[in-house]
């Protein structure tokens, strides 16, 4: 296996009631101006009130910056860069899913050097200390707390540009899984299979390594079991407690091992067609497994014993079959819908299925697929989707 470079938060709270930590960890990054950088949901769900109040018993007065979107573009993390720009802030807190965390990671670096999201995508690796970053996530979930990286969609020409660099590290992150209690269903099951999807293309990932494999297999441990349980049942306490921090290792597993094919196909299905990350992934993990089986069949195995479908003792093969199954089977029972079912039209989908291609190819990410694809079986396993 070659060196693994593990880049992580400097400090982490980890569980109910986390959030008190926060004043401790502003001053401890050196802040006493923050930027709250969230969404509408959180404002009205209650969560940027519970985290100023907290931030105001210590004496510290935040603002908000609460106009970030779903998968957020080039121009809705503007008027956050343009607060920063023009203000005193010291730190960032980004509190929400991987969206308002990802927009918070762009405004504290655009925020400080200025010029477009695309001056800072992949391939260039960015280095520049941006303002200092608090996340706080509230959906298990992308793991972006634990990531050196940043999504934003490029809208004039609808490619999702991948930022990576210890730039997007958070400084600090806090883990509260009682902030997750509120995910409602359908973002419940799509965030929890994004995290499945981060485990296991880390685990099979040509860059994984000793020290990302022991976080990848301990997020399938605590994925695994729980994912149904946390879609069926919200309120329970345990299985979210279980899912939000296996979204957290498997965030630093990926980050340390890459992500492979399912993510690199899944940027430009959210880019051109607007469905959820979690969900482009969730459609495409069945197919990409099924391809890539072949390249690390052992891996492959051992994801299905760490995610609790196969027995110790199953062969190789046996634990591949049943893996292929419960991921068929884990679409159907949290209602996963097809591109189709999701109001894709298929003449839409195959106009540019050769630019989705191409774009998968650019991330990088299929290169760290244990099974290398061309961009014909890339074009062949998106048809798959039909
Ligand atoms: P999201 O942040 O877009 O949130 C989805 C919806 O759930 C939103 O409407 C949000 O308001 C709502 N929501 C969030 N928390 C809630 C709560 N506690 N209660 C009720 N509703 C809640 O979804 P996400 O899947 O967490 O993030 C997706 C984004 O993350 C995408 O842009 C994706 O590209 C990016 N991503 C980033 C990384 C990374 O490492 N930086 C990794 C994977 C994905």
């Amino acid at each position: 296996m070659s060196i693994q470079s593990i880049v992580l938060p400097r400090m982490m709270q980890i569980g109910s009631g986390a959030c008190e930590k926060l004043p401790e960890f502003v001053r401890a990054v050196g802040g006493s101006k923050p930027l709250l950088v969230t969404d509408k949901m959180m404002v009205q769900l209650g969560y940027a009130e519970q985290v100023l109040s907290v931030l105001r018993e210590a004496g510290i007065e935040a603002d908000v910056y609460d106009d970030t979107v779903p998968e957020p573009t080039a121009s809705s993390i503007m008027g956050g860069v343009v607060m920063v720009q023009n203000g005193s802030y010291d730190v960032v807190i980004a509190l929400g899913g991987g969206s308002p965390i990802d927009s918070a990671k762009a405004i504290a670096v655009m925020g400080k050097f200025g010029g477009t999201i695309r001056d800072y995508c992949f391939p260039r690796l960015v280095s520049e200390k941006g303002l200092p970053l608090i996340a706080i996530p509230t959906t298990a979930g992308t793991g972006s707390e634990c990531t050196k990286v940043t999504v934003i969609t490029d809208e004039a020409n609808s490619e999702k540009l991948l930022c990576v660099g210890t730039a997007f590290m958070p400084t600090a992150a806090i883990i509260d899984y009682t902030l997750s209690l509120s995910v409602p269903p359908r973002t419940t099951a799509d965030t929890g299979i994004d995290a499945l999807t981060h485990a296991i293309e880390a685990y099979v990932s040509r860059k994984a390594g000793l020290y990302s494999d022991s976080q990848a297999l301990a997020a399938m441990s605590l994925i695994g079991p729980n994912l149904r349980t946390v879609y069926h049942d919200g309120g329970n306490r345990a299985a979210r407690e279980a899912m939000m921090l296996g979204s957290t290792l498997a965030g630093i597993a990926f980050n340390n091992a890459s992500v492979a094919l399912v993510h690199g196909m899944s940027r430009p299905i959210g880019a051109f067609f607007h469905v959820p990350h979690g969900l482009s992934n969730a459609m495409l993990l069945p197919a990409v497994t099924a391809y890539s089986i072949p390249a690390a069949a052992e891996r492959y195995a051992d994801c299905a014993r760490a995610i609790g479908v196969a027995a110790a003792g199953d062969d190789t093969d046996t634990a591949n079959g049943k893996l292929l199954d419960e991921l068929v089977a884990l679409n159907r029972e949290l209602k996963v819908p097809t591109l189709a079912e999701f109001g894709v039209q298929k003449a839409d989908f195959d106009a540019v299925v050769e630019t989705m291609a191409e774009q998968a190819l650019a991330s990088g990410s299929p290169g760290n697929n244990p099974r290398i694809p061309a961009k014909e079986e890339i074009v062949a396993i998106y048809r798959e989707l039909w």
